[in-house]
This record gives structure tokens, sequence and C-alpha cells, in this order.
């Protein structure tokens, strides 16, 4: 990503959206909060939020989808533990913020949204910033995009009935697949590993998303 010229104010808002929501609640991957310190978050969001962007709740992001809360987007990407050579399968890229934060500390990302116009328009505001290492798909994402795989991490950012076959399928040896689990309304956060063809789960804690609408997710 190009280092954007934009208005100091933002920048302040970002630092404070690190320290009081971030790193006050015991994010410590300093990877993860350079990435949070550089991604311009207001420019994911519509110009009505703009000003609401670094607050600490999620914000619609139109077509009844949501961009995550930061700090949720921080757990998220700590728990990934990605290193610089890493590969990313993302499943919801919705406003384009996540996928932000992951390209910043991986070699590729590959993200997939199910509504073409969210796709489009993260597709769009991620160029504009620099990004050269994301590949965008529209498609039902709960099927993995198995052309790219192994991953060494997956993140899922809806919330799925259980977690989908086709995507621990798609994991690597050692990687790491977060997602939540749970009903329609309110989930748990999951860590997924897989280890000699074993497969490992653990949970983090409750959170709540918007469905992952597909195949091996909630009935469209
Ligand atoms: N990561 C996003 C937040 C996404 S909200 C961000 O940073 O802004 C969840 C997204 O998942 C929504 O945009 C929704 O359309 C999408 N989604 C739901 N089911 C899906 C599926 N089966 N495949 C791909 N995307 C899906």
């Amino acid at each position: 990503m190009g280092e954007m010229i934009e208005a100091k104010e933002w920048r302040h808002e970002r630092e404070r959206m690190v320290k009081g929501q971030i790193i006050a609640r015991g994010v410590e991957d300093q990877r993860v909060v350079d990435a949070m310190l550089r991604v311009p978050r207001h420019v994911f969001v519509d110009k009505i939020y703009e000003h609401q962007a670094y607050n600490d709740y999620p914000l619609s992001v139109g077509h009844g989808q949501t961009i995550s809360q930061p700090y949720i987007v921080a757990v998220m990407t700590e728990l990934l533990q990605l290193k610089p050579g890493d590969t990313v399968l993302e499943i919801g890229t919705g406003s384009g913020y996540q996928a932000a934060i992951l390209a910043l500390m991986c070699k590729m990302v590959y993200t997939i949204e199910r509504i073409s116009a969210l796709r489009e328009q993260a597709r769009e505001r991620l160029e504009k910033l620099g990004f050269t290492n994301i590949a965008y798909m529209t498609g039902d994402g709960s099927l993995g995009w198995p052309q790219f795989a192994p991953y060494d991490g997956i993140i899922v950012t809806a919330g799925a009935p259980e977690v989908p076959n086709a995507l621990i399928e798609q994991l690597a040896e050692k990687g790491r697949l977060v997602i939540p689990v749970g009903s329609e309304f309110f989930q748990t956060l999951n860590v997924v590993t897989k280890q000699r063809g074993r497969v490992f789960r653990k949970e983090i804690f409750e959170c709540t998303f918007v469905p992952l609408l597909g195949k091996q997710g909630w009935k469209e």
C-alpha cells in the first residue's frame, strides 16, 4: 500500500482506535497493530459513516452487510498468526477492510464475496490504495477456492452453522482456520487446525456476525 496523503485527523483517529480498543484489550501482535495503524478504515465505509469509522462498533456497508468492529478484525487477524510468505483465503470480502489488513501481513490474499456489487466496490477501493496482492471472486465461499489451495490461513467473516468441510480440506497442514460457528444470530469464534490429518478445534469467545449463506452455510 502506498503511503497516502490524508488529513492528520484520520491518523489521530487510528491511533486512538488502536490504543483504546485493540492494545488495551490485549492484542499483542505488533504486525497486527502496525497494519491497523496503516489502513485508512474511513475509506471502507460510506461517506455518511466516515466520522464513525474508527469507533468501537460494526457499521453498515449496505446490502444488509457490515464491516466488523475494529477489535474483532484485530483478534481474528492475530489468531491467524500470519507470516510474510503466507497465502490466505478470506470468505466475505464485504467492505474490503479485513482484506487490506491481511494483504499488509502476508504474500497473497484470495477473497470471496457472494454479492458482486460489494466485491466490485471493495476491489476498486483496494486497487486505488495500491494493493496488488489480492485476488477477488464472486461466489459461494462456503465451498472455498480450491484452485489456489492449500491456504496457510482461512478467515470466515460471516457466521456458519458448522465448519464447512471444503474449508478444512483447503487448509494447509499446520494452517489456521478462524471462523464464527453457531446459530444465525449468535456464534462462538473458533480456531480450527489440522495436523497429520487430524482436525483440532478451539473456542475463543462469543460473537455476532451476519450469516454465511451457501451450500455449506445457511440456506439462501
Ligand atoms: N470482512 C468484511 C466483513 C464482511 S461481512 C469487511 O472487512 O468489511 C460478511 C460478508 O460475507 C458479507 O458481505 C456477505 O455478503 C458475505 N457472505 C455471506 N455468505 C457468503 C458466502 N457463502 N460466500 C461469500 N461471501 C459471503
